[in-house]
């Protein structure tokens, strides 16, 4: 199967209702050339590659580039994840060309997926950057933000990017202090995802409220506030882990109160 990616949009077959990984046939055959290729594996007993294409590639005729966050629900399960790890390597292939001690054109690695550098040796791994995500509790209410970033008015959980030196439990504490003056205590791993736009790694957290009162820098995040299960804003759509630490939580609300005890 070929994971092709022109910018961030993957190649589909749009012959049938539910889109399709192009497979069998050699992407040259279709009359689509690409800038690198990586080995990716088996799929069952399928071969799967990265393919990086040219901007300017057209899709071949029954084809069509389409946005990874679009397909999340129409591509079947292990074709998306193959996807998104495919997209987190393209994104890197394309940011990563040369070499970043010397600045040579680095080239491809000849066993693993990787760029070497011909001039002063520098083996180049694809960049993953890891970032946490909390949601943070307080007598049965989830602190929920509005970030700047978002276009619509959409609440989601405190997300961040973990600096040098930082633990991830410091990177936790920092985040939510930094985005909403609250500080926070009993921090426990939840899942995690990786998130190819371009490089992140989201790294979830539940934690609890340890002190201080609501302050929002009105730039970065507009409003904070403190939601119950029953009363949520508009929230981030099924694909991210965002909204399955939301849903986490509005499941164990509901259970709390068929329990009859109040946390
Ligand atoms: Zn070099």
């Amino acid at each position: 199967m070929w994971f092709a990616f022109r910018g961030q949009k993957l190649l589909v077959s749009t012959e049938r209702p539910i889109p399709e990984i192009p497979s069998s046939v050699a992407l040259e055959e279709l009359g689509v050339s690409s800038l690198s290729e990586y080995y990716l594996g088996t799929s069952g007993n399928t071969h799967c590659h990265a393919v990086h294409l040219p901007k300017e590639t057209e899709p071949p005729v029954n084809m069509n580039f389409l946005g990874l966050r679009g397909l999340f629900g129409h591509l079947n399960e292990d074709s998306y994840n193959i996807a998104v790890r495919a997209l987190g390597i393209i994104n890197w292939d394309r940011t990563h060309r040369f070499c970043g001690q010397c600045g040579s054109l680095a080239e491809k690695h000849s066993s693993m997926i990787a760029r070497q550098c011909p001039t002063c040796g520098l083996t180049l791994f694809p960049r993953i950057s890891p970032a946490v995500i909390v949601l943070v509790e307080r007598n049965g209410k989830a602190l929920l933000a509005r970030s700047s970033r978002f276009q619509e008015e959409l609440y989601s959980v405190i997300a961040g990017f973990v600096e040098p030196g930082e633990t991830l439990e410091e990177t936790v504490r920092r985040e939510v202090k930094e985005e909403t003056g609250i500080d926070t205590k009993n921090i426990r791993y939840f899942g995690s995802q990786p998130w190819p736009f371009p490089d992140s790694l989201m790294i979830a957290f539940t934690a609890r409220y340890a002190g201080g009162e609501i302050k929002v820098d009105g730039e970065e995040i507009l409003n904070a506030a403190w939601f119950s299960a029953d009363q949520l804003p508009n929230i981030p759509g099924k694909i991210s882990i965002a909204r399955a630490l939301i849903d986490w939580f509005v499941l164990k609300q509901a259970k709390t109160v068929r329990g009859g005890k109040k946390v």
